[in-house]
């Protein structure tokens, strides 16, 4: 069965927010061979989502949870129904703090995982300053992160691609 497309997060197997499994979806008791690992908020104790009960907002609707934090994507401006399609029917990922999911050009941003180490040794000019600036870090600080940088480690580095502009955005994170 193939899984169901997720524009916000087209590629939620390499970042490893749906892995192949036998275990049952908690919603539709369907053991469809791929589960959800990454945050489902919800009062509920819910711990195995499939991807379809994901796609559909299924999961989202019976338990009155979302998988991303909506307030940086409110407090962007993003249109609501975009929001809804991003906190209700999409794959969140995992991170040390709470997600932030980035926006640009008025919509959300593609989710495409950590950032890979060689793309941000070749990052440079206005995009990286404005990044130095809101991490208020020196590019010294900067090389020094770089020379210990592993995708998936700690600082995490998780990169979006604006899906107007395809403008990519690194966002920061650790504990
Ligand atoms: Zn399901
Ligand atoms: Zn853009």
């Amino acid at each position: 069965m193939e899984l169901p497309f997720f524009k916000y997060h087209p590629h939620p197997l390499a970042t490893r927010a749906i892995v192949k499994s036998d275990l049952s979806c908690e919603c539709c008791g369907e053991a469809r061979g791929y589960i959800y690992t990454a945050s489902f908020y919800t009062a509920e104790q819910i711990d195995h989502i499939c991807p379809w009960c994901i796609a559909s907002g299924e999961a989202a609707k019976k338990y009155q949870g979302s998988y991303v934090d909506d307030y940086p994507l409110l407090d962007a401006n993003v249109p609501l129904e975009i929001v809804n399609e991003v906190c209700e029917r999409t794959p969140g990922y995992h991170s040390w703090q709470q997600e932030i999911w980035q926006s640009h050009c008025g919509t959300a941003c593609e989710f495409h995982g950590d950032a890979e180490t060689a793309e941000l040794t070749q990052w440079q000019g206005e995009p990286l300053q404005q990044f130095l600036d809101d991490e208020m870090m020196s590019i010294e600080r900067w090389h020094q992160l770089l020379s210990h940088y592993q995708p998936g480690g700690n600082p995490a580095i998780y990169k979006f691609k604006c899906p107007s502009c395809g403008e990519v955005i690194y966002s920061m994170d650790y504990t």
